[in-house]
């Protein structure tokens, strides 16, 4: 739709009318809702016209900045919707389930603290920091929350660096109340990559609550950043107020199918006393 299609003929229409398209064509809501009730108060408080137009394009600007947060939460696009309703701690008995649902009452965000969920492939990392994000974000105090893997953090800065946006970059993440920052441990970085991961990690220290979820101990770390050096100064910021979460045990994912498989194997054969697993070879014992 052109501009001109929609403009109402300027003899019949009110300036009032021609005002609101013009703002909705310039994208400007904020200037459309308050404009009115702000002249009033302009007028009560005999604010010249300068100041006026200064408050609401001040209005304009706090509103698209809040626009730009609901945006960017969207755009986090959480990968999936879990909640500890759903979580077996059962299954995975090295979590500590006391400290994991005092975490989930989202005071380690007030104090700015860090988490770390240490473990193996499909043991409920990803899972469990979810849960931690969606109660943050729907918490009645509306903190931000941002939800990334490590390799797609790292793309993103490159290509900020590229196109000379990095500072508008890092201080979004540094501004998210908590940061969560997914399957870190898997690609290794480019030192380039690891240094802008870093100085996002320390851009943060102490200002917001960063969860990271990893595959390998601390100590592997330095296979990732590939410097010792830079990783040791990213633990010494990153671990100085942080929260465990041992999370070592079988994967559920790897659980879940050889269950699956097994009753199978049984529904297509009831006499069968055992089956094979294709994944790992080993004899699955028929369900009592
Ligand atoms: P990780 O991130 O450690 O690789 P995920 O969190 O992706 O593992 O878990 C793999 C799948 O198994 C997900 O669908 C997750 O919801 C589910 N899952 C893992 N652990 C549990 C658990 N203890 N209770 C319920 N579901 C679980
Ligand atoms: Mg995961």
């Amino acid at each position: 739709m052109s501009a001109s299609d929609a403009i109402p003929a300027a003899s019949a229409a009110t300036p009032q009318v021609l005002l609101s398209h013009h703002l909705k064509a310039l994208k400007l809501p904020t200037f459309l809702s308050e404009y009115a009730k702000l002249a009033q108060e302009c007028a009560q408080e005999g604010v010249d016209h300068a100041r006026y137009l200064l408050r609401l394009a001040e209005l304009e600007l706090i509103s698209r900045e809040r626009r730009m947060v609901e945006r960017r939460i969207r755009a986090a696009r959480f990968p999936a919707v879990k909640s500890f309703d759903t979580f077996d701690f059962a299954v995975i008995p090295a979590l500590n389930k006391m400290l994991t649902l005092e975490l989930a009452r989202c005071e380690y965000a007030v104090r700015r603290e860090n988490i770390v969920a240490l473990g193996p492939s499909g043991v409920g990392k990803t899972h469990v920091a979810l849960a931690l994000a969606l109660g943050l974000a729907a918490c009645q105090r509306g903190f931000s929350v941002a939800f990334i893997t490590a390799s797609a953090l790292v793309n993103q800065l490159m290509e900020a660096r590229d196109e000379r946006r990095l500072l508008r970059l890092q201080a979004q993440l540094a501004a998210a109340k908590l940061l969560i920052v997914d399957e870190l441990g898997y690609v290794p970085f480019s030192q380039t990559g690891a240094e802008l991961l870093f100085e996002t990690f320390s851009q943060r220290y102490e200002k917001g609550s960063t969860v990271i979820a990893s595959n390998l101990p601390f100590q592997e770390w330095t296979g990732v950043f590939g410097s010792e050096r830079l990783t040791g100064a990213l633990l010494d910021r990153f671990t100085h107020h942080v929260h465990i979460l041992e999370m070592n045990g079988d994967s559920y994912r790897l659980k879940q199918s050889k269950s699956r498989r097994r009753k199978t194997a049984k529904a297509e054969d009831p006499a069968a006393s055992e089956a094979i697993d294709p994944l790992t070879g080993e004899i699955l014992k028929p369900e009592p």
